[in-house]
């Protein structure tokens, strides 16, 4: 599997467009797996699941129906407007989205914020797909067809498929893969340090395992460059977090990687762009139920150390564009308290200095800032967090 080139593509739009069906279209997965979500009918964390593209007679497949050419790892992000955070962390880790609208509804708030996400972090490669064909009529279609492209007009996506799909019906899926093979596989930066992004973390033991059969913490996410080799001494930030003297600090994780994992199989060593769970000398209490969500990984020595303050170039949208109305953002002031997805974390901090799209923040909770990372700026409206801007470290 390692010689496949690998994809990491997020399935981003609007609550019920049919994000989670699609991929389960895409990939024979359901990806809707915690009770809760199944419960409710809506994700809330982000799913995960994998497939492998094949090519049989100038047709496309996942079925390993002739020459395999991809290995794809999907993300499936939470559309309802409560849950942009995790979407925001989700964008962190791809290369490529599939950016889902549903024909009948057309362009809603999270798909303007969505999109507007993937642009704060940097996302480039989009393919629309415009879902539940099977319920409008062909004016509809082609009226809703040109109300998407109107929407990406200006914007990177401008020149995008638009590829309209029954996800139910399992109609023109396969030109889901023809778009996905078409895209340019990121470069691959393997003389780098290593930098893992985790965006989960687990105890993969069942209850009442014997002590000598337990497995290691297991940390699930991207190896955004670099090289890591199972056997590898590693660093987590900002690491474990606990409470002392009634503050909350924070402690560097060492360990070292015996073993890792990609889709269903184990593999030796990791290349740039895997998205892979790496299997840890930790305490699996550690990374329990996502604790390590939003920290870095590297080999021993080499991650910054970690910080309140933080100094970014920011923009601010227009628009509101998760809230119904649409309103006009309002400038960036000091004292602004903001959210900023830095990465896989997140982390609500204030404004204390601002001067020419130039912020400082000090932040609640700390992160390790890599400059020239992309950031996506959030600000709280009536309860809830709206995507109003982007940032870059500097
Ligand atoms: P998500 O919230 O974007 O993940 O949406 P879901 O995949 O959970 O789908 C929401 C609802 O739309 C479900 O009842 C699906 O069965 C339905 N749905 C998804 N795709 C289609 C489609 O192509 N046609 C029709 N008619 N219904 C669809
Ligand atoms: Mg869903």
């Amino acid at each position: 599997m390692k010689e496949l080139p690998e994809l990491n593509v997020g399935v981003v739009g609007h609550i019920d467009h049919g994000k989670t069906t699609l991929l389960n279209r895409l990939t024979g997965k359901f990806t809707d797996t915690h009770s809760e979500e199944l419960k409710r009918g809506i994700t809330i964390k982000l799913g995960y699941a994998n497939t492998i593209i094949s090519k049989n007679g100038g047709k496309f497949n996942n079925e390993g129906k002739g020459e395999k050419i991809k290995y794809i790892s999907f993300i499936d992000a939470p559309g309802h407007e409560m849950l942009m955070a995790t979407m925001l962390s989700g964008a962190a880790i791809i290369d490529a989205a599939i950016l889902v609208v549903a024909a009948n509804e057309g362009i809603q708030p999270q798909t303007r914020e969505h999109f507007m996400a993937l642009q704060a972090k940097n996302v480039k490669n989009i393919i629309i797909v415009q879902n539940k064909i099977d319920l409008v009529s062909k004016e509809k279609a082609a009226e809703n067809y040109k109300i998407i492209k109107e929407f990406v007009k200006g914007s990177s996506a401008e020149n995008s498929p638009v590829i309209p799909i029954s996800a139910q019906q399992g109609i023109n899926i396969e030109k889901i893969f023809e778009a996905l093979d078409e895209i340019e596989l990121p470069k691959k930066d393997e003389k780098s340090d290593p930098i893992f992004l985790v965006a989960r973390s687990f105890d993969i033991n069942k209850p009442g395992t014997k002590i000598d059969n337990l497995k290691g913490g297991v940390l699930g996410g991207i190896l955004k460059k670099g090289v890591l080799k199972v056997g590898d001494e590693i660093e987590i930030k900002p690491g474990l977090s606990f409470k002392k003297n009634n503050q909350y600090v924070y402690e560097t994780l060492k360990t070292k990687i015996l073993a890792m994992f990609k889709g269903d199989g184990k593999v030796e060593e990791a290349l740039p762009g895997a998205s892979l769970s790496i299997e840890t000398n930790l305490d699996p209490y550690l990374t329990k139920t996502d604790s390590l969500t939003g920290c870095l990984v590297s080999k021993a020595g080499i991650l910054p150390e970690i910080t309140h303050e933080i100094k970014l170039k920011a923009e601010l949208f227009e628009k509101v564009l998760g809230s119904k109305d649409n309103q006009e953002s309002k400038q960036f002031t000091v004292g602004d308290m903001l959210m900023l997805s830095v990465n896989t974390t997140i982390t609500v901090g204030t404004i204390k200095k601002i001067k020419d799209g130039e912020m400082d923040l000090h932040l609640n909770m700390p992160v390790v800032s890599l400059s020239g990372n992309n950031v996506g700026i959030a600000r709280n409206l009536d309860g809830h967090w709206r995507l109003v801007g982007s940032g870059i470290v500097l």
